[in-house]
């Protein structure tokens, strides 16, 4: 059945290089796909953020747009819980930790804010788009070195305890540097749950670039999207349709071709499973 794949592009993408399966089944059969509980907290939280940077609401404003973004999206239902959200109580308390948190170490009236953003304009450009390969993908966060006005620091929020992989910032940095003519000047995970902030390794060179680009780009080519189990299939949206998972479903799809493109597996020093 013939099937239509998006043309944007977001850090969830990457998935395609843990399992390419998931990327595709999410994609291509997104009515198929179960609600996970972190997709409609993360994205109650980053709509709070933007619309505080964005449109200037205060604190509580932002608290009260998350709590409802948050609270019609469990209503409409949720399929997989986590262990940091096991019910919703809990994950109504994690977006408002994960709001009031950013608010205390990012915003410029705070008088907790982190020593890390004092010396970068306000506000950041937020949802900042990048073309690759035909399709966009977006930074959160762009904020400007103070007095330097091309040069830029990158940043991530994270909102639940996902894995950080810096190439998911190398590539930002690579495109908007390429793209808009700035200089990166650093890049950042902000996880906004923890209220920890862990800085992107220097940029190791364009290998690192062509070798994932290439890999997602190839994969999208060949139109292959083989199952990769791993750790993540337990949090995977995809679990119902997937053709090597155990039980019934009238969902499950029988095959995903094998792919025709050579892949190794490596792994990176944060221990994500990468392809190239
Ligand atoms: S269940 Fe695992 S192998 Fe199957 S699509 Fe999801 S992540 Fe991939």
């Amino acid at each position: 059945m013939p099937v239509t794949l998006p043309k944007e592009w977001r850090s969830s993408d990457r998935q395609l290089l843990t399992c390419p399966a998931r990327w595709y089944l999410a994609n291509a059969y997104p009515y198929n796909t179960l609600t996970p509980i972190w997709f409609i907290r993360g994205n109650a939280i980053h709509a709070a953020i933007e619309s505080i940077i964005a449109e200037g609401l205060t604190l509580d404003e932002g608290l009260e747009l998350g709590a409802t973004i948050l609270t019609d999206g469990i209503g409409e239902g949720v399929d997989l819980w986590s262990k940091t959200d096991p019910d919703p109580e809990t994950a109504i308390y994690n977006t408002a930790t994960c709001i009031r948190t950013w608010w205390q170490q990012v915003h410029p009236v705070s008088e907790e804010r982190a020593d890390i953003y004092k010396t970068l304009d306000w506000p950041p450009r937020v949802e900042v788009k990048l073309t690759a390969f035909g399709a966009m993908t977006r930074i959160d966060a762009v904020f400007r070195l103070t007095g330097e006005p091309r040069t830029v620091v990158l940043v991530d929020w994270k909102t639940g305890a996902s894995k950080s992989d810096d190439t998911q910032l190398w590539i930002y940095q690579r495109l908007i540097e390429e793209q808009h003519q700035v200089k990166v000047h650093a890049a950042w995970f902000h996880n906004i749950l923890q209220g920890k902030i862990q800085q992107a390794n220097p940029y190791p060179g364009d290998d690192i670039i062509h070798s994932t680009l290439g890999a997602m780009l190839a994969l999208r080519g060949a139109g292959h999207y083989p199952p990769l189990h791993g750790w993540y299939c337990q949090y995977c949206e995809a679990q119902d349709m997937c053709p090597i998972q155990p039980g019934d479903s009238d969902l499950r799809v029988d095959t995903l071709s094998p792919t025709e493109v050579r892949w190794v597996s490596v792994t990176s020093p944060e221990g994500m499973s990468r392809w190239r």
